[in-house]
């Protein structure tokens, strides 16, 4: 892949990617870890994506609990922020950060709720249908706490997961209108950061009877 359009950064944004990411409608946003539990498992890179394809990726001290300009960009109400499986990524910035992502778009929660058609939601199999584009996954269980020095092969399958979400919110949100579901996806994706405050206290299946 072209990796002229990434940059990286430490700890934070730069003031310069900030304003570049603050004047976008949309950023794609991802984050890699060292495992899928939040209170266990530390935070270890942020990927993030403009709708012109500019990718920038934050690498995470350890013990690193703040991100201002990260948590100003994720806050900001005129931008949406998409994600694929919000509710993981969103939990990982609220638990090391404190930062309250809002407005969220989550290309899982919009397929499952228009692609009713197929029981496969998952990143490769969405890119696969709707961009046409075969993802190398093989990089997903990597050691990310090795945020120095991640080889091209991370760095690619990093950028690679924020790359084609937007375009395929676009093409999600299509279908939910076209089906009469995107008021109710857009209440769904309003619930996420209520999901993730039950998720990081250990609350499960309250809604079950
Ligand atoms: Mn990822």
């Amino acid at each position: 892949m072209d990796l002229s359009k990434l940059q990286v950064c430490d700890q934070d944004l730069s003031e310069a990617l900030l304003n570049q990411y603050l004047s976008a409608e949309a950023i794609a946003v991802d984050t890699e870890t060292m495992g899928l539990n939040p209170m266990r498992d530390r935070l270890c890179l942020i990927q993030l994506c403009d709708p012109n394809g500019n990718v920038a990726m934050i690498r995470v001290a350890k013990g690193q609990q703040k991100a201002e300009r990260l948590q100003q960009l994720m806050e900001a109400p005129q931008i949406l922020k998409v994600f694929h499986f919000a509710r993981f990524d969103v939990a990982q910035l609220y638990h090391t950060f404190g930062v309250m992502t809002d407005p969220i778009f989550c290309t899982k929660i919009a397929s499952k709720m228009a692609r009713t058609y197929t029981s496969s939601h998952g990143l490769k199999t969405l890119v696969q249908e709707l961009e046409q584009i075969e993802l190398d996954k093989s990089s997903q269980s990597s050691d990310w706490g090795n945020v120095n020095n991640l080889s091209p092969e991370q760095l690619s399958y990093a950028a690679n997961d924020v790359r084609y979400l937007i375009s395929m919110k676009e093409k999600l949100q299509k279908m939910l209108e076209r089906e009469d579901r995107w008021e109710l996806a857009q209440e769904c994706f309003r619930c996420i950061l209520v999901f993730v405050k039950l998720d990081l206290r250990q609350f499960q299946n309250i809604f079950e009877h």
